[in-house]
């Protein structure tokens, strides 16, 4: 017999309650739209090589949702991709021409994967021509541009969703259900880090502020940062941060290696390391009667996990891409959960601006003031 597993069980589920008990509550448009429509046409702005690898490929896949269209600033790229993936001319645009989408009904949903600092506008275009929106991580480049994306997916009426795709897969799952559920005890102390080695050109994007918005921090960081979360499943109320720099030469205007101490309001701390100069992919959860690991735990999976009762985790691999992508798209279908809504996206980016203006103080405690929950799955 096929193996059911936890999520594949967990995701049908929710598909079959959201789709019978949704459809008398939503807008016309929207209920049209789930009446007409099984799979959403998505289409990808900036095809570098997170679009390339890792999204057209899992879109292949995905069941909720199929690529319909691409958005590139490089014609080049526009005949390749339509042979590749079968596009119709009428589905490829380039940055000019973007706004036009609008008037494309095989466009359900917009995807952008650009540098950092072009997400706030093409979201924002995006939402005005009436699309839903995923934007990639970091969703900005600062907490006012986050607020003027939710802003003009609410005006739009259309749902936002972070490109945080380990909230679809079963290794966090099972950690934020550890946590929920206090298998471990109450959770004191959480250990993240996520980060590699540059060393590939000086001038990309990553490594140019006015594109990233940041280094380190912004690119792998924030993965930490959300391991913190999700691993004590709270909010912090403080932050301090130290900055660390022995590339300055390579890492011009971007920063290098962070460390970061969250505070949380049930009294459990977090430690928490990113960087450009070396690699770690791990998160450590103590509580107060155990503990549990994932390593890797940030990179595209499998993912790997053991706890201190001797258990190993040991859930089946399938791309995390896939997994989110439907996961959001059966939220606009079904009305279920937004594993990574917007408000997550600028929660992070609060914390973010927090530990930069830890650093800039020497090292000071910073106070936060996000309300219990917010960000959280909805
Ligand atoms: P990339 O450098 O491979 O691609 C960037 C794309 O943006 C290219 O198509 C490039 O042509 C286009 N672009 C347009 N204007 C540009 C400009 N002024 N400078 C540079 N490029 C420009 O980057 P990527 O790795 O595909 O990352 C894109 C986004 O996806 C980023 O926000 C990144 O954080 C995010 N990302 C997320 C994950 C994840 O696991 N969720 C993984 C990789 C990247």
């Amino acid at each position: 017999m096929k193996k059911l597993s936890r999520r594949n069980f967990s995701s049908k589920m929710a598909i079959g309650a959201g789709g019978t008990l949704l459809a008398a509550n939503l807008p016309l448009g929207l209920t049209q739209l789930k009446m007409d429509k099984k799979k959403l046409g998505v289409a990808l702005v900036g095809l570098g090589n997170y679009s390339t690898d890792q999204l057209a490929p899992a879109l292949q896949d995905t069941k909720n949702c199929y690529l319909a269209g691409i958005v590139t600033g490089t014609p080049q790229k526009e005949d390749v991709w339509a042979k590749k993936y079968n596009l119709p001319k009428g589905n490829i645009y380039n940055y000019e021409n973007f706004d036009s989408i609008k008037d494309n009904d095989e466009i359900d949903v917009v995807y952008v994967v650009l540098p950092n600092a072009m997400h706030a506008d093409f979201c924002i275009r995006a939402a005005k021509a009436g699309k839903h929106v995923i934007c990639e991580k970091l969703m900005a480049v600062s907490v006012a541009e986050c607020d003027q994306i939710i802003a003009a997916c609410k005006e739009a009426s259309v749902k936002l969703g972070v490109g945080y795709r380990l909230h679809s897969e079963p290794y966090t799952q099972q950690v934020k259900e550890f946590v929920k559920k206090k298998t471990y005890g109450d959770v004191t102390f959480v250990s993240a880090e996520a980060a590699y080695r540059s060393t590939g050109n000086p001038s990309q994007w990553r490594l140019n502020k006015e594109l990233s918005g940041g280094g380190a921090l912004l690119n792998m960081g924030v993965y930490a940062i959300q391991s913190a979360i999700y691993g004590t499943g709270e909010n912090p109320i403080s932050v301090s941060a130290q900055e660390f720099s022995t590339r300055p030469e390579y890492f011009k205007n971007t920063d290098e290696t962070i460390t970061a101490q969250l505070n949380f309001s049930s009294g459990a701390i977090a430690n928490i390391t990113t960087s450009h100069n070396f690699s770690a992919n791990s998160m450590y959860v103590s509580g107060t009667n155990g503990w549990f690991k994932l390593q890797p735990a940030n990179n595209y999976g499998p993912l790997s996990g053991s706890t201190s009762d001797g258990k190993k985790l040991d859930f089946p691999h399938e791309s995390q891409q896939k997994l989110q992508m439907d996961d959001f798209a059966a939220h606009i279908l079904y009305g279920t959960t937004n594993l990574a809504p917007g408000e997550m996206g600028k929660r992070d980016m609060i914390i973010v601006s927090a530990i930069y203006e830890s650093i800039a103080k020497g090292g000071k405690t910073i106070a936060l003031d996000i309300p219990e929950n917010y960000g959280f799955s909805t």
